[in-house]
């Protein structure tokens, strides 16, 4: 540990000299209020900007003791503190001090989910963030008098503006830790209640648009208070509609900070979601498969929650699958290809529906999630006239009206449906809810009536039974993460062989929260609806990287393998998957990270006895 004004003689010796020198201040730094540390200094001004933490004393940072004393109150408060830094970053720092990265000063960016992230870490002892700096230059040459500016005019108002309690809004913190606790308490609570989801009443699910995920139009902070009527006044922007409840599937959740909660509760079991076209069928969905992160105060769906385990099941044509038995779904193919360890490099629409059932189920899923919009009709049903034309003798799919009552059955599996085109659903759903201009009526009485009135004559198909759920275990030699050796890297190995020149080649990364690059292949998330955040992506990437090195060995299932890992994660935090602290990945769910492994391209597997 050095006293800072090392730091500062340091910048003025390098000034002017080859960017090279920046290695030079690599180390500790004592500013009294914090520590500073510069854990990798950039090789030139276009590389990735350098990794900087800083780190605070409780006692000097003063923040309560009560806002971190749970896990769910210590990961929101450290989700708090990373925007915090990051708006007071963007107000304070300069920015353009040079070429390339030179002045940016920048954290892990946050969306609407509360996720854990390596960016802020809260102990009884400190606050810490990690965060990046772009080291400035003009051509290769130090701007040494930048940097001083940088990091001793900007970064200390930073940290006064965001590190510091006293300086902080301390309702607004306590609302978001508060807000979250709640959330986790409810999600904790819905099996006690039978339900597998819940929507409070005047939540708000429509987004901004497609690709912005903030609330439709902004409005003046939603908090539960204002929720219990059905219009909650005139902060709203016209045209949304806020969520109702149903009076007969109305239930209430007693929380911590807001007390009781009510909303419409989704009974475990098979729920099909109908309605015309455009009435909000699919944006309540998309509210549900959310419901499994935490979200921040405003955002108008932090009372919408989904048990954790659900994961969204879609048609995903032309993904590669390996080893996967998909045979309760699909038999009989062409030339008698074998479906109980089915592989492909392109699979249909169907069969690729299927292997995204059955991995989720391997991976210990009880909740599906699954919209007609992304379905393929011939996985989803198979009606009367079709079974008459096409006998069941040359149709490989059984579809999964067949399969989802014996899932529920043998499995304890349920499924949220949105259905608006086939009433053949009704005589295996539960519940149907109808979605009538984005407001949800209990119609499952009528539904029920009119399925006894039209009785069903289309045939059972696929046997009695759903039967066992395959287990595989994955192969460490499919995770080869070196990519190609280019003459660049030969001359910059500089000779080096061994591990060493070996690590340096090899390449994870994300491109954007829907593209992992893994050596030399680019895997293809794009379906994965529930992974909201590139930073959990690259997590994704370090951690299939650790797991193939350290877990895996061909005997261990997939699920294991992510069981032990998630372990260790619990332990030691997302610190293990990359030993140099960085501070730009999010956790994943499991569900993701599995989901990743099997997009994998170059995945082999073994199945395992069946469980
Ligand atoms: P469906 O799946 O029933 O066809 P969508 O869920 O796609 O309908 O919704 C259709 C449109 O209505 C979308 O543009 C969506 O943003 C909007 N919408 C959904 N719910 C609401 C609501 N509660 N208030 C206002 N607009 C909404
Ligand atoms: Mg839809």
């Amino acid at each position: 540990m050095l006293p800072a004004e090392r730091l500062r003689d340091s910048l003025r010796r390098i000034d002017r000299k080859g960017y090279k020198a920046y290695k030079d201040i690599q180390g500790a730094y004592d500013f009294g209020a914090y520590l500073l540390s510069i854990d990798h200094a950039q090789g030139d001004p276009f590389a990735s900007p350098s990794r900087v933490s800083l780190r605070t004393a409780r006692d000097k940072s003063c923040f309560p003791e009560t806002l971190s004393c749970s896990r769910p109150r210590k990961t929101a408060l450290q989700d708090y503190l990373t925007r915090s830094f990051s708006s007071a970053a963007y107000k304070i720092a300069k920015g353009n001090r040079g070429i390339g990265t030179s002045g940016l000063i920048q954290i892990d960016r946050c969306g609407q989910e509360i996720l854990e992230r390596s960016s802020c870490c809260v102990t009884d002892e400190y606050v810490e963030v990690r965060f990046v700096m772009g080291l400035p230059a003009s051509g290769r040459t130090i701007l040494g008098r930048e940097a001083e500016e940088m990091f001793f005019g900007e970064l200390p108002r930073i940290f006064e503006g965001s590190l510091l309690y006293k300086n902080l809004n301390a309702s607004e913190i306590a609302l978001h830790v508060e807000t979250a606790e709640d959330q986790d308490c409810i999600r904790e609570n819905l099996r006690e209640k039978k339900v597998v989801a819940f929507a409070a009443q005047g939540s708000l699910l429509p987004r901004n648009s497609g690709v912005d995920d903030r609330p439709m139009a902004p409005f003046a902070g939603f908090r539960a208070e204002d929720s219990g009527g059905i219009s909650p006044g005139g902060e709203l922007p016209t045209g949304v509609v806020p969520f109702q409840t149903p009076e007969s599937l109305k239930i209430e959740f007693d929380t911590p900070n807001n007390g009781l909660v009510t909303g419409m509760g989704i009974p475990e079991g098979i729920t099909i979601i109908v309605g015309g076209g455009f009435h909000g069928k699919s944006t309540l969905l998309k509210a549900l498969e959310r419901g499994v992160y935490n979200h921040i105060p405003g955002d108008g769906r932090e009372f919408v929650v989904t048990r954790e385990d659900a994961v969204k099941i879609r048609a995903e044509d032309g993904r590669s699958i390996s080893g996967v038995d998909i045979s309760p779904f699909i038999n009989n193919l062409p030339f008698g290809k074998d479906t109980s360890s089915f592989s492909t490099q392109n699979a249909s629409g169907s069969t690729s529906q299927a292997a995204n059932i059955m991995e989720a189920l391997e991976m210990g899923s009880k909740l599906l999630l699954i919209d007609e919009d992304t379905s393929a009709t011939n996985f989803m049903i198979r009606d009367q006239r079709m079974q008459a034309l096409v006998p069941k003798e040359s149709e490989p799919i059984t579809s999964f009206i067949d399969r989802a009552r014996q899932l529920n059955d043998e499995h304890g599996v349920s499924t949220i449906l949105v259905m608006g085109g086939s009433g053949d659903y009704f005589d295996v759903a539960d519940t149907v809810i109808q979605m009538d201009s984005y407001r949800p009526l209990d119609v499952t009485t009528g539904a029920r009536e009119l399925a006894g009135r039209f009785k069903e004559r289309r045939a059972k198909e696929g046997g009695e039974r759903f039967g066992d759920v395959a287990h595989r275990c994955p192969l460490p030699q499919s995770f080869d993460a070196t990519r190609s050796q280019t003459r660049e890297d030969k001359s910059q190995d500089g000779g080096r062989k061994g591990p060493q020149a070996r690590r340096e080649r090899q390449k994870v990364s994300a491109k954007d929260t829907h593209t992992l690059v893994y050596g030399r292949a680019a895997v293809n998330l794009s379906s994965l609806e529930q992974l909201v955040d590139v930073s959990q992506t690259r997590a994704i990437g370090d951690a299939i990287r650790y797991a193939a090195g350290r877990i895996m060995d061909g005997r261990t299932t997939l699920k294991e393998v992510i069981d032990i890992l998630y372990e260790e994660m619990e332990k030691k935090g997302l610190d293990v998957l990359f030993p140099p602290k960085v501070g730009n990945l999010a956790l994943p769910r499991p569900f993701e990270l599995a989901a990743a492994i099997n997009r994998m391209r170059t995945l082999k597997t073994k199945q395992q006895s069946i469980s």
